[in-house]
């Protein structure tokens, strides 16, 4: 093919993709290109008659793969993004072709030996820290791949990657699939309880699919959740609620239990050829955690309070539904209706009420303030950088002295073709080993478009949420590519995250930023104050839903025999053994949990997220403590976290930040579990 956009240098702002010209069939041949190229590059390195040291061996490893990385990136993105049939025939293809080729540069023998004689070598070789660090994890990462085992073992370790490549793909087709076939469309008159962003979101949906003057539900968690919390009709809740659970369950061509124990089989083949007694000690022991027990652990600290409080709760959401003449018990579609009726009676508290006040564009400005006050940075649209998609915008990111140190594309609202959920993304990462390579940085959403757009507070914080993804790719000043941005540990890499969620909560954020979409006044004073004290509301509910997947997926990941497994069986088995409530449904059923099976980067690790937790409530509370969320050293200290990526050790970033190591007292207080 002689005109394909990734065979060309692009002169863009950024080098952003040119969007407009790039179509599927460019993907193929620009893989296939990508992959010879970086083969040669290997060969290269692995055949070169010099002695092997730093920079012809880990830096010229560093180099390698250009052309690839950038098809990759941009594939990736869209085919999460913007899908549609040829992406996701292409995927299904390519999976498994990029998965043998990752392999195949992991598993080159003469390119582990030389890194490997580097490595023993390595207290000799007068390198500084970071790069010592960077021939570590190198080396960790090939031993981790297989480079060790004899041929035969090799050629099995890359035939499972292979295999694995093509079932979590297909694994993620499904959810989707699932998620865009089904829809719940409704007339006027079944629109009770829903407030009026709910069914302005619900009209925007039905006119998006040609059913103008009608309403749609959809499975997108920014449709669903308000469905469940608002509506009045307990039978629709019900046939909501089951469609969104039972996604990725169906017998036929998009049931992904086969998937799952096939999965779970390869992995289990993976650690034991690599030494492990599983999946879950295999994956765990590089990361902060190490082990499945200290994992586990720290899960266990939460659970048992955490169904306490969901016990409380529940008495109160009882006492609710039985007022409103509901002689039934609590089922997993009134919970959050119910809990929207207590947290009114309670705090006085109506998200209907408060969702007024948070425009997303308004929300954006407050994260990108922040972003300013914390770390000096400031936020300039460039309405001239073509995106993917119209709905994308994208901006250009400064430093205090005016310099650019990247681009920043949001992507905020649900469609078909987009995949669920909220992530942050690359299309290009910060480094600069041959000269300053600037990042570009995108955040996916899937909020209700609306006119215009309003957030739960949730939501808000989502949006925090992904911008410090963002800001961690962002604020990256590395000069090796492998240790840009969120190139870090597992179990840390959702500490600049959720950290930077905590800023959403500051008064004075809230007081600037949360002002009515249509009169522009400030929340309320009164209004603020209850917002704020209503935050520990329904945390066991909360804590229960995301605490026992956590807890079934190192359960899962630990099993010893799971060739044998029967995913709904142990489901069951399982969620009785922990004595999950009845009324709480998971945050993520196995049929449907991506961050499990459409890849393997939360396999094993969906603790993450609390173990991240733990750091940053107690981050936080160092702000706290010294009586100034934005205290101007503690946040240069921070941003030295979002600016190193893994050019160092987690705990020693955080120590360097806080002191001293971080204590739990913090978290439980937050998620109102303490004493
Ligand atoms: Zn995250």
């Amino acid at each position: 093919m002689t005109d394909n956009p990734f065979f060309e240098a692009w002169d863009t702002a950024f080098e952003l993709p040119p969007f407009d010209r790039i179509r599927p069939e460019h993907f193929p041949p620009a893989f296939e290109r990508g992959m010879v190229e970086q083969e040669a590059e290997i060969a290269v390195i692995a055949g070169s008659s010099a002695s092997p040291d730093f920079a012809n061996t880990i830096e010229a490893l560093e180099r390698s793969g250009r052309l690839l990385r950038r098809v990759s990136r941009v594939f990736n993105n869209l085919d999460s993004s913007a899908t549609n049939e040829a992406l996701q025939a292409i995927d299904r293809d390519y999976a498994p072709k990029l998965a043998a080729h990752q392999m195949r540069v992991a598993l080159d023998p003469g390119l582990f030996a030389r890194i490997d004689a580097l490595y023993q070598k390595r207290a000799a070789l007068a390198l500084r820290p970071e790069q010592r660090r960077v021939l570590e994890r190198h080396h960790l990462r090939l031993v981790r791949s297989g480079a060790r085992l004899d041929p035969e073992e090799k050629a099995r370790m890359s035939a499972i990657s292979q295999r694995l490549a093509t079932l979590h793909t297909l694994f993620g087709q499904n959810v989707l699939y699932d998620e865009d076939e089904w829809r719940l469309v409704l007339d006027e008159g079944e629109l009770d309880g829903l407030p009026d962003f709910a069914r302005d979101a619900a009209a925007t949906a039905a006119a998006e699919r040609s059913l103008d003057g009608r309403y749609v539900i959809t499975l997108a968690r920014a449709s669903v959740e308000p469905f469940l919390a608002f509506s009045a009709r307990r039978e629709l809740r019900q046939a909501a609620y089951e469609a969104w659970a039972a996604r990725g369950t169906h017998a036929g061509t998009h049931d992904n239990a086969p998937l799952i124990g096939e999965i779970m089989a390869l992995r289990a083949e993976q650690a034991r050829l690599l030494g492990y007694d599983s999946y879950a000690a295999y994956r765990l022991d590089d990361t902060m955690a190490k082990t499945p027990d200290a994992a586990d652990r720290l899960l266990r600290q939460v659970w048992e309070p955490a169904k306490r409080r969901a016990g409380d709760e529940r008495a109160d959401l009882t006492a609710a539904a039985l007022a409103d003449g509901l002689n039934q018990p609590i089922a997993p579609w009134d919970w959050r209706y119910y809990a929207e009726k207590v947290r009114q009676q309670k705090y006085a508290l109506d998200e209907a009420a408060v969702k007024p006040y948070f425009v997303l564009d308004n929300m954006v400005e407050a994260a990108f303030d922040t972003a300013g006050r914390l770390f000096g940075l400031s936020f300039v649209e460039r309405p001239d950088c073509a995106t993917y998609h119209p709905d994308v915008r994208a901006w250009e990111v400064r430093e205090e002295t005016g310099r650019p140190v990247g681009l920043f594309l949001h992507d905020n609202f649900a469609r078909a073709g987009k995949r669920s959920g909220a992530w942050s993304s690359s299309y290009r990462e910060q480094e600069s080993l041959d000269g300053e390579v600037l990042p570009v940085i995108v955040n996916n959403n899937n909020f209700s478009k609306g006119d215009p757009t309003l957030l739960s507070f949730d939501d808000a914080k989502t949006l925090f949420h992904e911008f410090g993804h963002g800001l961690h790719g962002l604020l990256s000043r590395v000069r090796y590519l492998s240790q840009s941005g969120a190139s870090v540990r597992r179990d840390f890499v959702e500490f600049p995250s959720q950290v930077f969620e905590h800023w959403l909560s500051v008064p004075e954020t809230l007081r600037r930023y949360a002002r009515h979409y249509r009169t522009g006044e400030a929340l309320p004073e009164a209004l603020l104050e209850r917002l704020l004290a209503a935050r520990n509301f329904n945390q066991g509910f909360a804590t229960v839903e995301y605490a026992a997947c956590a807890l079934l997926d190192l359960d899962l990941h630990a099993r010893p025999d799971p060739e044998r497994l029967d995913i709904a069986r142990f489901e069951q088995e399982f969620l009785a053994k922990i004595g999950m409530p009845p009324e709480i449904g998971l945050r993520h059923r196995p049929a449907h949990f991506q961050h499990l099976f459409a890849g393997s980067g939360y396999a094993a690790g969906y603790y993450a997220y609390l173990w991240a937790e733990v750091l940053d409530a107690d981050g936080f509370a160092a702000f706290t403590e010294a009586g100034d969320p934005f205290d101007p050293a503690l946040a240069s200290r921070l941003k030295a976290i979002y600016s190193a990526g893994d050019t160092e050790d987690p705990m020693t970033l955080y120590r360097a930040f806080r002191g001293r190591e971080p204590e739990i007292a913090p978290l439980l207080a937050q998620r109102g579990l303490a004493g």
